[in-house]
């Protein structure tokens, strides 16, 4: 499994330099992240848009460090809301937000995190749109869901992800499937140990569809988080059981990966929106894109290789 050993090395310091200062990376890192700023995005939501395709927008930067950086992350979204509403896509162009960014991870960190998310999320609804909470590693999950259940306090709509690889998912999947919660569900992009979560991808996959078959058959609204050809397959047959109509859940795929499918899936009536990030900071986001393919590193030494 080359996956958790690019993840492992990502935390290296010094893999971190060499690849961010290699002349390459940039043509490759623009495969996922087709943005810097909110200027360079726009273009993007408007062609994304204009083809039937819903968005939600990731500004990256998990890496931070200090209460200001995680200010900044607040502002960038604020900012980013400011050019939605412009644009009066109201729920096509929703966001999704990494807590880590808005200081989860710093001292008093969920308080902070709740108070610098809390406005995005205001924000989001007076356009009409709404924000998902996306799941980071193990370790951050309680507090993002304590965090999420306090927003939908007053932000029923508020989203938030689980990742099929836990071993505690299913669980989480039957307290989040009650009515008018929004959950995404996806496999897992992190590292985590055999204590909490399972290795084996076969494994991850019959997790994936136990948990889907728990969300399709309750009154939330899910949304299938995969480009897992099988996977799409098996929700819309899961859907179809549950009596669900297109519309009453949706796909979402990453910008960059199975573009055709995108339009396939919209072309047939579904809704499909495509995870759109941008920003300066892309490091984790383009390392964990590399990890879950290990051709998209074997492409990326190549290049290194060749023009390096
Ligand atoms: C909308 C969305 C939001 C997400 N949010 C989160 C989150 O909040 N937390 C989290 O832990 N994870 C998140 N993920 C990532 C997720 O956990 C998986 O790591 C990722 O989706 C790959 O799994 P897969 O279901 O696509 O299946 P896989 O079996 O990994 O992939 C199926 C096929 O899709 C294609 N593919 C998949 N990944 C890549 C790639 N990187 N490059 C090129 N082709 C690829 C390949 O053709 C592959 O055979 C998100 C994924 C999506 C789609």
């Amino acid at each position: 499994m080359l996956g958790p050993v690019i993840l492992a090395a990502s935390r290296s310091d010094r893999i971190r330099r060499l690849i961010s200062a290699a002349p390459v990376t940039k043509q490759v890192v623009d495969r996922f992240i087709p943005g810097e700023t909110v200027d360079e995005i726009v273009p993007i939501v408007r062609e994304l848009t204009g083809r039937g395709l819903e968005l939600t927008m990731d500004v990256v930067g998990e890496d931070i460090t200090t209460p200001g950086q995680a200010a900044a992350a607040r502002d960038a979204y604020l900012e980013l809301v400011d050019r939605l509403k412009q644009l009066e896509l109201g729920p096509r162009a929703e966001m999704s937000v990494k807590l880590s960014m808005f200081g989860q991870a710093l001292g008093g960190g969920h308080d902070l995190a709740l108070s610098n998310v809390r406005p995005v999320v205001e924000a989001a609804a007076a356009i009409g749109t709404t924000v998902t909470l996306d799941a980071e590693d193990h370790t951050t999950l309680d507090s993002m869901f304590a965090i999420h259940e306090e927003l939908r306090k007053d932000f029923p709509q508020t989203g938030c992800v689980i990742q099929a690889y836990l071993f505690r998912t299913e669980a989480d999947a039957r307290r989040l499937a009650g009515n008018g919660s929004r959950v995404r569900l996806v496999k897992g992009a992190y590292r985590e140990p055999a204590e909490v979560a399972h290795q084996q991808k076969h494994e991850i996959d019959k997790a994936y569809v136990r948990i889907l078959k728990v969300l399709m058959e309750g009154e939330g609204y899910p949304m299938i988080g995969s480009h897992d050809p099988r996977l799409i397959s098996i929700a819309q047959e899961l859907a179809h059981r549950a009596g669900r109509k297109p519309g009453e859940y949706e796909f979402q795929m990453l910008y960059g990966i199975r573009g055709d499918e995108h339009l396939r899936l919209a072309a047939e009536g579904h809704r499909m929106r495509v995870y759109t990030a941008y920003g300066t900071d892309w490091y984790g986001y383009f390392m964990r894109r590399l990890a879950e393919k290990p051709a998209n590193l074997r492409f990326f030494a190549r290049s290194l290789v060749t023009k390096g």
